[in-house]
């Protein structure tokens, strides 16, 4: 199945892109995708109710906003440095353990929301992801048992004010968790729609120019040690998003580097799970 939500923001209403590319409002059901829905079996119940109802369900008009496809969730968890490449564009050294970080939830968007340049940002910076969300409450989670956990996946863009990051002292939040840093979607996948996550092409492009270019396969640390991992430390509720982490081709690793100014176009997919667009636009405006 593949989860979308749509309308105006905070006001999104549950749908379903369906196999043939119709796209249907699931309001019906009567429940968004959020930690109940996931937690109580809602995919399974979903799956139940678009078999005898997708058909007649009204289709959503073409041109209508999409929001992300889950609700607002209690964490999203980032994972730094997790492909290679990018550690050592970065500057950094290849992570022993993954490298976690928070992104607050209020920065969630719609993919194709325009993105903020904050307020006195000079290094707004992108970085397409593969985003976990969890189906099952996970604390100290055993490897074997970390796909029980996963709902499905979903294409995130990771927007990173650099400056923010690494130049105001303490922690990297202050630089990931601005408004509209964190466009998920168009829609969630569930693992049975994706095949193997590890396998999965990435790209983004910047008024057209390709800036990433990689691949899944090139992640440290994969799907079931990330869940398993960071379930040690915390507990995953049903919702929560994990991004995995971005590959070589951000704007901090050009140089010199290269950040987001208004009026430039920002274009991303990752394999089976569609595309997203952002106009980036000034703070205020
Ligand atoms: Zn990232």
């Amino acid at each position: 199945m593949k989860l979308i939500r749509y309308g105006n923001p905070g006001e999104e209403q549950p749908g379903l892109l369906l196999a043939d590319g119709r796209r249907i409002d699931a309001s019906a059901f009567g429940e968004d995708y959020n930690e109940e829905f996931f937690g109580g079996d809602g995919l399974q119940r979903l799956a139940a109710w678009a078999a005898t109802h997708a058909a007649g369900a009204p289709t959503i008009p073409d041109g209508v906003r999409l929001g992300p496809p889950i609700a607002r969730p209690s964490k999203i968890v980032c994972v730094g440095l997790n492909y290679a490449d990018h550690a050592r564009e970065s500057g950094a050294e290849i992570p022993s353990e993954p490298i976690l970080f928070f992104k607050a939830t209020s920065s969630l968007t719609g993919p194709n929301d325009p993105v903020v340049i904050p307020r006195g940002s000079e290094k707004t910076d992108w970085e397409v992801e593969l985003a976990i969300v969890i189906g099952k409450k996970a604390g100290y989670v055993e490897e074997a048992d970390a796909k029980e956990h996963v709902a499905g996946y979903a294409l995130h863009n990771d927007y990173s004010e650099r400056a923010f990051q690494m130049e105001r002292g303490g922690q990297w939040v202050k630089g990931k968790s601005c408004d509209t840093f964190a466009p998920l979607g168009p829609f969630l996948a569930t693992p049975d729609e994706l095949g193997d996550p590890h396998q999965l092409k990435l790209w983004l492009k910047v008024n057209g120019e390709t800036r990433q270019d990689s691949s899944t396969a090139q992640m440290i640390f994969g799907v079931p040690e990330l869940v398993s991992y960071i379930s040690q430390f915390m507990t995953l509720l049903p919702g929560d998003v994990i991004s995995t982490g971005t590959p070589p081709g951000v704007g901090l690793g050009f140089d010199p580097p290269v950040f987001l100014k208004p009026g430039d176009e920002v274009e991303l997919g990752v394999e089976g799970l569609g595309s997203q667009r952002q106009s980036v636009v000034a703070w205020g405006d």
